[in-house]
């Protein structure tokens, strides 16, 4: 088959006809569907399916002399679910060149001597239930089950409930310390979500690092008051401690070659014709090592405690979460830049997007392939690849699996 169809294949899945965008949520009808075309794919390969215990979806290609559960496999892979109005690229671009990368050996006639799999973890974005990676994080045991099965969605439907619905049981969630045995490498091939790649002008790239990244919760509160009569000397805003932070924000990621993002507030009571009482609002912030991170957040933290202060108004900042820094391990890293060496200089890149990759690399050995993004554009219906690269990463990946399996 090739990369085109198998792409062509599934492109009209979960996506929105006046958008473009895509809604591919864990455990709605478009996952499902997602999910039942990755096992017909797999079987149309002589693949077998398994889904583990998390949600995750497993198609084993296994050398002729494999006897019982397979171990220490090439393992690779991506996601199929995506964030609301999302690309078509995140995730499924590392799945369908998955399966095209087997399509190539198999064309070549490479058995493999190791086990092979292509994996697609489930709830990767968080898109439905609010924390992202759950899959990978439950089978690493860095999310505990009675949390996850807690979290619900925007109407209020449990993970327990959304799993049972789909035929599921929720009592089989947790920790799964077959993985180690199972994997002897995983190799994520993703879209680019940024212009690293397009600004060197290289299709391909292996990732050296994810940057650490968390989310604070900032909440300013003042008091509520007639927009109109309220004279200026006596209000009491939060919003403008809050613009100010916004401000902050920026200038102090641009200081320390970081980022840092106010994307989502709530205001209270959010009257056209009223003083906020309080201002709820969240900040991603990411930088390239810890100290740099903790560092940066602190200070933004320091400027809003004063524009606060400045206003009359009180701040509180809450942690809301912390991931730390990957940086994947020189061996797989330096093997795979070695098994791309016709493609001439592999750039080797830190992202500051967080992957299944990274939740991994805590247990097996993980490395991860770029492909090129020319707008570097991403969770967004603009999104863009171009289908040259995607063929051109498929057998960069191709490579790396010959590499690997044929020792
Ligand atoms: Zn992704």
């Amino acid at each position: 088959m090739t990369f085109n169809s198998l792409w062509e294949s599934i492109l009209d899945v979960g996506r929105d006809a006046a958008t473009g965008g895509y809604r591919r949520f864990a455990w709605t009808t478009a996952d499902l569907t997602l999910r039942e075309w990755f096992a017909g794919e797999a079987q149309r390969r002589g693949m077998s399916v398994e889904e583990d215990r998390n949600g995750n979806v497993w198609a084993w290609w296994l050398p002729a002399n494999c006897l019982g559960d397979p171990t220490g496999a090439f393992v690779t892979g991506s996601h199929l679910d995506s964030v609301p109005g999302g690309g078509a690229f995140d995730g499924p671009l590392g799945i369908v060149s998955a399966f095209a990368a087997i399509d190539l050996l198999v064309t070549r006639g490479v058995v493999p001597r190791i086990p092979v799999a292509v994996v697609a973890f489930s709830d990767e974005e968080g898109g439905r239930f609010g924390v992202a990676c759950v899959g990978s994080q439950l089978s690493t045991g860095a999310v505990r089950p009675e949390r996850a099965l807690k979290l619900r969605d925007a109407d209020g439907t449990t993970l327990a409930e959304a799993l049972t619905a789909a035929g599921r049981d929720p009592a089989h969630l947790g920790p799964d310390p077959e993985l180690t045995k199972r994997v002897g490498v995983y190799v994520e091939l993703h879209v680019e979500q940024g212009r690293a790649l397009d600004l060197v002008d290289k299709p391909i790239a292996v990732a050296s690092a994810i940057w650490p990244h968390g989310r604070w919760q900032f909440t300013f509160c003042g008091q509520a008051n007639h927009a109109g009569t309220t004279r200026l000397v006596d209000r009491r805003d939060p919003m403008l401690a809050f613009a100010a932070t916004v401000r902050a924000a920026r200038d102090r990621a641009t200081t320390n070659a970081a980022v840092a993002t106010f994307g989502k507030l709530t205001v209270t009571p959010n009257g056209a014709n009223a003083i906020p009482s309080r201002v709820h609002a969240w900040l991603d912030a990411r930088a390239a090592d810890e100290a740099t991170l903790a560092a940066m957040v602190e200070a933004i933290a320091a400027d809003s405690a004063g524009y606060a202060d400045d206003d009359g108004v009180s701040l509180s900042v809450e942690v809301e979460s912390v991931s730390p820094a990957v940086v994947f391990p020189e061996e797989p890293r330096a093997r795979i830049v070695r098994a791309l060496s016709a493609l001439g200089e592999v750039p080797v890149l830190p992202t500051a997007a967080g992957h299944d990759a990274g939740v991994l690399s805590e247990k097996v050995p993980t490395a991860m392939l770029f492909v090129r993004n020319p707008t570097g554009v991403s969770h967004s219906p603009d999104e863009y690849a171009e289908i040259a690269d995607c063929r051109r990463g498929a057998e960069a990946l191709a490579e790396v699996m010959a590499d690997w399996v044929a020792r």
